[in-house]
């Protein structure tokens, strides 16, 4: 089978970012991976940098990774060049987006579709992957992904706004969760790139308003820009009462916490109407946190839990090329895999007003 021409054939090397311990990692060079059964070697186009990723780097997520050195990297984009025995329906060239987790297949977890949450989590014998996280991720120039982890990404949509399709899935996930209501007022607090992403979702799920909390600045007017109807500085005034007043005094229909501030899920159930829903889409750090449990239940709330972005991919991509999601506006910086530490540092800092960082092959 020929090559199509806008892939590079892979020799037997390639460069990589390795983290070598916490802290320490550098661009190297390291053997290209080969597929195995039921994989697919890729062409990696775009990777953006995730929240989580200085954390792994700064060894603060025990078993994340299982070893070193790793090649982190798990919001991705690429083509494919080679199939693994046993893949159809794929084609060297072709443009995927792919998926960070792939369940065992058989638990209880991944046969009702929670391969997020496998029982066989980080056990690679039974053939779970983490991209990223416990097996290796696409800060690199190829990668192997089990084809099941992929996904087709359409012409229309960039490699670069491709990879945050993920991030769009962990929104997508947690309103899908709690339902969105025809007509509902809709609250976000934090607009970063998943809050962003949530904002343009309440609305193409149905939502007839959405009302954004967040600190002055690019972000907020991001938010105003990609959709929401009203905003509320967090820093000017009471955030709890000014919702109140946005909304007759009863309060949203459904919260989206996704800025994992200390008061974020109290606001939230301060905020919303009685028999309202709550979704968390932040990571929390963790520590010792009370919030109103009795003002929740006798407001009769319901609160979502999240965790990643399982079985989402496709819709995510429907909502993108239907123009209804708009992912493009969210990622600020691009920079080669060579300036992975400028990048980084961009991200980390929000350097120059920095929503989300790619890094670009
Ligand atoms: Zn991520
Ligand atoms: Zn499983």
């Amino acid at each position: 089978m020929g090559t199509p021409s806008n892939i590079t054939e892979p020799g037997n090397t390639m460069q990589a970012l390795v983290l070598l311990e916490p802290h320490r990692f550098e661009i190297q060079t390291v053997p290209v991976p080969r597929p195995g059964p039921g994989e697919v070697l890729c062409q990696v186009r775009a990777t953006s940098i995730c929240g989580t990723d200085p954390k792994v780097i700064n060894g603060k997520t025990p078993g994340w990774p299982p070893d070193y050195p790793f090649i982190l990297g798990h919001e991705w984009t690429g083509q494919v060049v080679e199939l693994g025995e046993g893949v159809v329906g794929w084609q060297p060239g072709d443009r995927v987006v792919g998926e960070p987790h792939k369940g065992c297949g058989y638990c209880r977890q991944c046969l009702t579709g929670n391969y997020n949450m496998c029982d066989n989590y980080g056990r690679p014998e039974t053939g779970h992957r983490h991209y990223g996280f416990r097996s290796q991720g696409s800060y690199a120039e190829y990668m192997v992904a089990a084809a099941r982890t992929l996904h087709r990404l359409p012409e229309s949509i960039g490699y670069v706004e491709g990879t945050m399709v993920g991030s769009a899935g962990v929104a997508l996930n947690g309103l899908r969760l709690a339902g969105v209501e025809p007509a509902a007022t809709g609250l976000v607090i934090g607009p970063g790139a998943i809050g962003l992403c949530a904002i343009q979702l309440l609305k193409a799920m149905g939502a007839a308003r959405v009302i954004c909390v967040g600190r002055a600045g690019a972000r907020l007017n991001m938010a105003r820009e990609i959709g929401a109807d009203d905003l509320i500085d967090s820093q000017r005034g009471d955030a709890v009462q000014q919702v109140l007043d946005l909304t007759c005094g009863r309060g949203v229909d459904i919260s989206i916490e996704s800025a994992g501030a200390d008061e974020g899920p109290t606001w939230a159930i301060r905020m919303t109407r009685l028999g309202g829903k709550i979704v968390l889409l932040a990571h929390f750090v963790p520590s010792e946190r009370t919030i109103p449990i009795q003002e929740m239940s006798f407001k009769q709330l319901t609160m979502y839990g999240v965790k990643a972005d399982p079985n989402t991919y496709d819709q995510v991509i429907s909502f993108v090329a239907a123009g209804s999601l708009q992912l493009k506006p969210l990622v600020s910086h691009v920079y080669p895999l060579g300036d992975f530490a400028r990048a980084l540092d961009t991200f980390v800092n929000r350097r120059e007003g920095a929503m989300k960082v790619a890094i670009q092959n």
